[in-house]
């Protein structure tokens, strides 16, 4: 849209840390039977201390660098007070006063050149408890359970300032923050991301989503809230008040939950029971250095090494960090990478997203396709019948060899081709003299005709030649 309505957004997202155990005690993460990765510290019981998880608070300080954020001397945590069946404590444990990462920035590639969104915070906290509303929500079921595996699980939030000025600047940060928790290895694709989603059209109060589960329903929170206020603008009508709405995954619209509450309703006091974290710069150093290559690095080496374009290794990045490991698994075999590239980001992605299965979880191996663009490359297979097989690659994940000879596809010689073209060119004379005398179209129908009569199991640009030589 390309009217004057200026409009602001910025995102607090939350997700898990990637841990082996609970962030203050030895629990497991693992899902599991309700209520069985629990124990007296992450039950609450009176008497119990917590113990800080070293490998939670290395993952924040990893997450706060690539951030480019400033990390604290002094790591501490907090309790913010509040009653709910959720944390057996009465209160939950994160950082308030100073967190993990603070004023840091992200660059996101936005219209062929580069924005900067600036970060706010980055907090480390303790997931609560899971209600479950039987029979209904929280305004009508029966009764509610509660499920105390995931009190306790490590979480990270980041809160970005409101640099974002429309939802698909908003998706880009997204998918680049989580290429970033991907190759920190922090974070797993199948982990949840979380946000709050904060709107607000210049000259009018914002509205915060709350709560948001995943990728695809932050995009179309935003872009519902987004052209509600719009519209609500362009009739001079601005959101007077702040307020907190929620999502609805089945209308796929927002709702009033009520008007905002302030921070200091929480009641924040330090954590006497947690020791100070002294992150001095060789405690810091050490952990840099375990940090694994970041998505940006990352598209400069495709660029070196495969001779890829920002755009294309984006697109491989982005996606799912697993997919760039696969093309690189691939690309030790394949000569032509910016080919296995191509293949990668274009008709394997779409097969993948039609199937609605990630590269991992699909039954196509490196090996598999890197033969199958090693066939490409040399002519054995063209792009009309790669595209045939690709399908039934992802979907069987059958060796390409068994699968052609199965299908019976293969790239027909050039005696074939020859032969065929002949036959063609006799059956419609006509079109012959037309082309000998100047008409160019007439070179288009023959070649349709030629690729149909061999169905097409031949490079199209050979044919080409072949049919000019022969008219
Ligand atoms: P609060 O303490 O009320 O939660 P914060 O200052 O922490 O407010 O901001 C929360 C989120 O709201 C941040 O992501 C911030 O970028 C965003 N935000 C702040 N002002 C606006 C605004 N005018 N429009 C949209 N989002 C905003
Ligand atoms: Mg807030
Ligand atoms: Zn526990």
């Amino acid at each position: 849209m390309t009217d004057d309505i200026k409009c602001i957004i910025g995102l607090e997202i939350h997700t898990q840390m990637k841990t082996k155990s609970k962030i203050f005690c030895s629990c497991p993460v693992t899902e599991s039977e309700p209520n069985t990765n629990v124990c007296p510290i992450c039950l609450g019981y009176p008497g119990t201390k917590p113990m800080l998880n070293k490998k939670v608070l290395e993952n924040g300080v990893k997450i706060a660098k690539a951030l480019n954020c400033n990390i604290p001397q002094h790591v501490f945590f907090s309790r913010k007070s509040y009653f709910y069946p959720d944390m057996t404590k009465n209160f939950q444990i994160t950082q308030y006063e100073i967190p993990i990462g603070l004023n840091g920035n992200l660059s996101i590639p936005w219209e062929g050149k580069s924005i900067k969104i600036r970060i706010k915070r980055a907090h480390i906290e303790e997931d609560p408890g899971r209600l479950e509303h039987v029979g209904g929500d929280i305004t009508n079921s029966k009764y509610t359970l509660v499920d105390y595996n995931r009190a306790g699980i490590p979480l990270i939030e980041i809160v970005t300032e409101p640099d974002f000025t429309n939802p698909e600047q908003a998706g880009v940060f997204l998918k680049k923050l989580r290429a970033i928790l991907e190759h920190l290895d922090v974070y797993d694709s199948d982990m949840i991301m979380k946000a709050d989603a904060n709107i607000s059209i210049q000259g009018g109060a914002r509205v915060e989503v709350k709560n948001i589960t995943g990728f695809h329903n932050i995009m179309k929170a935003l872009e519902y809230e987004y052209n509600r206020q719009r519209i609500m603008a362009k009739q001079g009508n601005f959101v007077k008040l702040q307020e907190t709405r929620a999502y609805s995954e089945g209308s796929k619209t927002t709702k009033q939950l009520r008007l905002k509450e302030s921070e200091a309703d929480y009641g924040y006091i330090f954590e006497p029971d947690l020791s100070w974290q002294n992150m001095n710069t060789d405690r810091l150093s050490i952990i840099f250095k375990t940090m694994n290559e970041l998505p940006d690095e990352r598209i400069e080496r495709f660029r070196k090494e495969y001779n890829l374009t920002p755009e294309i290794s984006t697109v491989l990045i982005y996606t799912d960090k697993a997919l760039a490991d696969f093309f690189e698994t691939c690309a030790k075999k394949v000569k032509d990478k910016v080919l296995l590239a191509n293949w990668v980001t274009t008709h394997l992605l779409k097969c993948l997203n039609y199937n609605d299965v990630s590269i991992s979880k699909s039954k196509l191996s490196p090996e598999n396709f890197s033969k199958f663009v090693i066939m490409l490359e040399n002519g054995e297979l063209n792009e009309r019948l790669g595209k045939e097989l690709i399908k039934e690659l992802v979907s069987t994940g059958k060796d390409v060899k068994k699968l052609m000879s199965e299908k019976n596809i293969s790239v027909i010689s050039d005696a074939d081709i020859e032969s065929g073209i002949v036959e063609v060119l006799k059956k419609n004379e006509k079109a012959v003299v037309d082309y000998k005398a100047g008409k160019v179209e007439s070179f288009t129908f023959l070649l349709g005709e030629v690729l149909k009569k061999i169905k097409y199991q031949a490079d199209v640009q050979k044919v080409k030649n072949l049919l000019e030589k022969k008219l």
